[in-house]
């Protein structure tokens, strides 16, 4: 029996090998056709024997290539086409289509053995990748994915690498970044008062710079690194007062997993989230005591650590006796610019930060973070979604209109949906600055054009001075679409629900816990208890509002919180205190002066700030330079006595609000008896999981809703995260939380879209 059929298949099949895979495929099977890519897929012809075709279709369905993801396969028997051979055709492009593309993948272990193998003619190459790595995201500029639609246009196959192009059982067959020594990119070393370096030579420079406890700005795959040795403190304090990055921790690469083993706590899950395709920089508790220098993660219990991912790094961190086996690899900036990506911005940006240039001749088209991972309960939790993750979308249960999100101020991101897909974008950063505008602008023109997605209607936050919202009202006025403005909590709980597929109209009790979200009210929320779906919500409960004096300043300077929160409650402090002495007696005269008249004394229920208040009151953080900074360490205090069980500290529910007078009078008798601080600072995380707990209860007798979404950013606290689910759970309650999308404002575009495609439904009825 003959047959004949044609196979449409969605989802990510280009750029992951798909082609050459159902080549060799149809081939052990004997069977006729073609394959090719187009703007929606991937499409197959086959013909022959009714059971080598059954079988070749159960393959592709269950036996994918490794970095595929298939959303859809359809089949349909057709006429046969009379072919004699299976071949690949040309890619076809339908300019209303669109199709995922893949996100960049880290170097296999193939081109890595080849990378090191003397006899290979890749040996010691810097780009060596294949059909089932290397760069793709980065490098895209338009679709279908194929060599003259990369950066890699301008470079011509030579006639070796033209054959393994051509090859079909060759392991580089179609493979569009393929390049080797003779014909692809080459790497070099720019350093003042010296002649350029290319190929080993400006490799061997690099490493020597970097032994020698030089501070490089080397060129990667989504932009630009500052590298170091992480064992010398002076190139490393040299570093951090360069990049004027108080606070922020730096990530650290490593050659192998066994080489991090030495200086952090590897699970089972971090070992195996580090080696994979995404290679991830993952949060590791710290081992102690450490040799490496103390100013890469300043009052951190964890460390970043990544493995290397592209070719170049690899050379870079080859072990050698005498040479660093732990380097420092945090982003190529200036404090909160975005990082350099570009050759001549990237050498004009950081030319004062760096002492070399190690550079290569590939352009970047799209700037790439990495992506950082957090682990909890064995299982992965994305803090950054970006490199080896964006742009791939979430499928979604529903099919959405075209939408655009432009996400909130912070950790922005973006989101364009189509169909079932939601592209939430790699990490913009923080919207407070020309440069992260216009990546943010030129971000979202890419996505647009690459996914060929024309929204219908745009969403932003409330807050009508975030520069995403900003740009949607321009947007929207130009093109004539419809504006929807979202509220900050709300989109939170939403991307918590579109994360785990509920897209019901039952509500869930939504516990969106932050910084900063503009209310409905004009207060600044960030301690709310919502019921929520992805229509609508209401707030039965929250934290009871505080006076922000100030407003940014107090978080810059969390000893002003403290004292704003005992002036409230009408509880005395004590001289002694070292909150108190963070402020000079000016500060405090004038501050309480500023209190008491209610002058820019705005209200807020966040508990971003509740977490600032009491981390200054115990005295352990009166400097924050970010707004995270402060909850940060008060988390590692009481990390210090994870082993012991705390009693948590009084508080009551009232009519709504969570009244924590009684907590801070505990928390001041706590301080006046010298109780250590640690200790304090368990038993505040003990209490802020408590009052989630009795707060849930209390809901969930008026509701009779037992299911829970934790969303925003003081969830990225992993010690309050297990606390809370762990009580939760005890006491019957379903918990979500965020795994595959960040639970911090990097999830508010993607809440957004959620949102707002009810509003486009229910203004279409
Ligand atoms: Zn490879
Ligand atoms: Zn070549
Ligand atoms: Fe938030």
């Amino acid at each position: 029996m003959m047959e004949s059929c044609h196979i449409w298949i969605t989802g990510i099949v280009q750029g992951v090998g798909f082609r050459p895979y159902v080549y060799n495929l149809a081939k052990s099977h004997q069977l006729k056709g073609w394959v090719n890519n187009t703007s929606n897929g991937v499409n197959i012809h086959v013909e022959g024997e009714t059971l080598a075709v059954q079988a070749f279709i159960t393959q592709l369905q269950h036996n994918p290539p490794p970095l595929a993801q298939i959303d859809q396969i359809t089949v349909e028997k057709n006429a046969p086409e009379g072919h004699l051979d299976f071949t690949i055709q040309h890619s076809q492009d339908d300019p209303a289509d669109f199709i995922p593309i893949s996100a960049d993948v880290a170097t296999c272990a193939d081109c890595h053995r080849e990378l090191f193998n003397p006899t290979d003619r890749r040996f010691h190459y810097p780009f060596i990748n294949c059909t089932n790595c290397g760069p793709r995201f980065s490098i895209i500029k338009s679709i279908p994915y194929d060599r003259p639609n990369t950066t890699m246009r301008g470079f011509n196959l030579c006639p070796e690498c033209q054959a393994e192009y051509q090859n079909p059982q060759d392991r580089r067959f179609h493979a569009q970044p393929i390049a080797c020594t003779v014909c692809g990119p080459q790497i070099s070393l720019l350093q003042a008062n010296h002649n350029a370096l290319e190929g080993d030579p400006a490799l061997l420079q690099a490493r020597q710079l970097i032994k020698q406890g030089k501070i490089l700005a080397v060129k990667g795959l989504g932009g630009f690194h500052l590298v170091c040795d992480a064992k010398n403190p002076a190139a490393v304090t040299t570093l951090r007062q360069r990049k004027q990055r108080i606070g922020k921790p730096f990530a650290l690469m490593t050659y192998d997993l066994q080489t991090i083993n030495a200086y952090a706590q590897l699970t089972k899950a971090a070992s195996e989230q580090l080696a994979s395709p995404q290679a991830p920089i993952v949060l590791l508790d710290a081992k102690q005591p450490s040799q490496l220098a103390p100013d890469i993660a300043p009052g951190q219990y964890r460390l970043g650590f990544m493995l290397p991912y592209t070719p170049l790094h690899w050379l870079l961190l080859e072990p050698a006796t005498g040479y660093p086996d732990v380097l420092v690899m945090t982003s190529g900036n200036l404090s909160d610019e975005p990082i350099a990506y570009r050759d001549d911005d990237g050498i004009q940006r950081l030319s004062c930060l760096a002492d070399a240039f190690l550079l290569h001749n590939r352009p970047i088209h799209m700037r790439v973070d990495d992506s950082v991972m957090a682990i909890l309960d064995e299982k992965p939790q994305l803090i950054r979604r970006s490199r080896g993750f964006a742009p791939n979308p979430l499928r979604l249960k529903t099919n959405l209109p075209p939408i655009l999100a432009v996400g909130a101020m912070l950790k922005n991101t973006f989101c364009l949906t189509r169909n079932q897909y939601a592209f939430i974008s790699h990490y913009i950063g923080d919207l407070q600055n020309a440069e992260t505008l216009l990546a943010f602008e030129q971000g979202i023109s890419h996505y647009e054009n690459v996914f060929r997605i024309t929204p219908s209607l745009i969403a932003c936050d409330l807050h009508q001075d975030y520069l995403s919202s900003q740009y949607a009202q321009k947007r929207s006025g130009a093109a004539n679409l419809p504006l929807v403005q979202i509220q900050h909590h709300h989109a939170h709980i939403a991307a918590c629900l579109a994360e785990h597929g509920r897209n019901s109209a039952d509500p869930v009790i939504g516990v969106s816990f932050d910084g900063t979200g503009l209310g409905t009210d004009g207060v600044i929320w960030g301690g709310e208890f919502l019921l929520a779906n992805t229509k609508g919500f209401s707030r039965p409960w929250h934290l009871a509002e505080m006076l922000l004096p100030g407003g940014e300043v107090s978080i810059q300077k969390p000893a002003r919180m403290a004292l704003s929160l005992l002036w409230q409650h009408g509880i005395g402090w004590d001289a002694r205190f070292e909150s108190m002495q963070a402020l000079s007696d000016i500060e405090k005269t004038t501050l309480i002066n500023q209190l008491e008249r209610k002058i820019n004394t705005p209200l807020t229920t966040s508990m971003g700030r509740l977490f600032d208040g009491v981390a200054a009151l115990t005295g352990i953080c009166q400097f924050a330079s970010d707004e995270a900074q402060a909850a940060i360490e008060l988390e590692t205090a009481a990390w210090q006595e994870r082993h012991t069980t705390q009693k948590g500290y009084p508080f009551a529910l009232e009519q709504g609000k969570i009244n924590l007078t009684a907590m801070l009078a505990s928390i001041v008798e706590d301080i006046q008896q010298n109780t250590a601080k640690p200790v304090i600072a368990a038993r505040f995380h003990q209490t802020v999981a408590q009052i989630v707990l009795e707060t849930c209860i209390q809901i969930q007798h008026e509701s009779g809703i037992k299911i829970v979404a934790l969303s925003g950013g003081v969830w990225q606290n992993m010690l309050l995260t297990q606390r809370t689910t762990t009580l939760l759970k005890n006491q019957g309650f379903e918990v979500l939380l965020h795994r595959q999308i960040p639970c911090n404002d990097a999830c508010i575009s993607l809440g957004q879209a959620m949102i707002a495609a009810n509003y486009y439904q229910s203004n279409l009825e």
